[in-house]
């Protein structure tokens, strides 16, 4: 026995509709089904755009921290830390976008599923 997803009411495993309350229960299902996996990907296309943002924020700081750190560590150390640099916040850009792009992809495609 199961109970309906709706009222509650215990239910037959092979049952297509509750008899208490007329609740399709595979539809039920499946929408709860499609919900979760939206949800997910709503969630991977927010952290997408948080990296975007961090790695926007931060290279803005850089930015202006450049000149003062340019003069304090001399032009060699410099060039290597900023390189450093420079590949982590692109590392951070291309994350992002990676993300949001599949989170975007996977909603595109659970919805045509329907
Ligand atoms: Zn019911």
């Amino acid at each position: 026995m199961k109970s309906c997803p709706s009222c509650g009411n215990e239910i037959n495993d092979n049952a297509i509709l509750c008899v208490n309350c007329g609740t399709e229960l595979n539809s039920v299902e499946k929408a709860t089904a499609d919900l979760s996996c939206i949800q997910k990907n709503i969630k991977l296309i927010f952290i997408g755009l948080l990296l975007l943002g961090v790695a926007f924020v931060f290279s803005s700081i850089w930015g202006v921290a450049t000149a003062f750190l340019h003069s304090l560590i001399g032009s060699t150390v410099f060039t290597i830390i900023n390189g450093i640099f420079g590949l982590a916040f692109n590392g951070l850009r291309i994350a992002g976008l990676v993300l949001g792009f599949i989170g975007c992809l996977n909603i595109k495609k659970e919805i045509e599923n329907k």
